[in-house]
């Protein structure tokens, strides 16, 4: 092996979950998870509502904290250390069905928050960041507008590009569309495929089937706080294996 080989992450998986267990009060949420999430890999999760999705990647970036078993993300292990969860966050952005962005900043100002307060750049330079990532997303012109001016797809795109300026290693995405009209949900996801395109490794909980077969590695299915099934999304969509699973896309599909 060379030694850029050797020395790079390559060969680390970006997420590493092992017999995750999390408990709200004497809730058992999460139920004994292992999953590994390779680099560039896209994984859709979907599922019942209340069956533990959102739990599960929160705690990727410790949003939530979990009570057994581990995480590695980035080659990383999580621990309650401060420090340590920052170093975390530092590689994984996020992206929420209500977008979250500061009402009270402009566009390019809720681009620009975390790179100089978390990343110490000049504001020049997270500027330009910003400006680039906003490009991408198509909504530079709309940089000097609030979010309230903004439709509710502009505003996903202006969360997306935000999560961007962080050069994040990998994205979670929580519903992103399902808070949108049905026009714009279109424009969300467009974003997301050409992402997807250029190698980000992904994880979103999402309904969107089409989205699933046109981007996903992997479709996994949960309930119950559980992984009931997990495979590409041809198998997945196609010979569904459990009962739970076939009646969850009888009713989606
Ligand atoms: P999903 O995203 O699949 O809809 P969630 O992860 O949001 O599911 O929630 C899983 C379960 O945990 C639900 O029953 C929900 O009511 C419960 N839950 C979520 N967050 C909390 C919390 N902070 N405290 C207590 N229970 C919670
Ligand atoms: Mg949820």
């Amino acid at each position: 092996m060379s030694q850029a080989t050797a020395t790079s992450h390559g060969d680390t998986p970006m997420i590493e979950m092992t017999g995750l267990n999390k408990w709200y009060g004497d809730f058992h949420v999460l139920r004994d998870i292992d999953l590994t999430v390779a680099r560039g890999e896209r994984i859709v999760i979907c599922g019942p509502s209340g069956s533990g999705k959102s739990t599960l990647i929160r705690c990727i970036n410790h949003l939530e904290s979990h009570q057994q078993g581990e995480i590695v993300v980035n080659g990383v292990p999580m621990t309650q250390d401060v420090k340590r969860i920052e170093q975390i966050r530092r590689n994984v952005g996020m992206v929420f069905q209500h977008f979250n962005l500061f009402p009270h900043l402009s566009v390019l100002e809720n681009c620009c928050l975390s790179q100089t307060w978390v990343q110490k750049k000049p504001r020049a330079e997270a500027e330009k960041t910003a400006m680039e990532y906003l490009e991408r997303v198509q909504i530079a012109d709309q940089a000097h507008k609030y979010p309230g001016q903004l439709s509710g797809g502009q505003q996903q795109r202006v969360a997306i590009a935000r999560s961007l300026c962080m050069r994040p290693e990998v994205m979670l995405f929580d519903e992103p569309t399902s808070a949108l009209d049905p026009e714009m949900i279109k424009e969300v996801l467009d974003v997301m495929i050409e992402l997807a395109r250029e190698g980000m490794t992904m994880l979103c909980v999402t309904h969107e089937m089409g989205f699933a077969k046109t981007v996903a590695d992997r479709v996994i299915f949960m309930d119950q706080g559980q992984i009931i099934e997990e495979a590409p999304p041809e198998t997945f969509f196609n010979q569904p294996r459990s009962e739970r699973t076939k009646l969850f896309l009888s009713q989606i599909l």
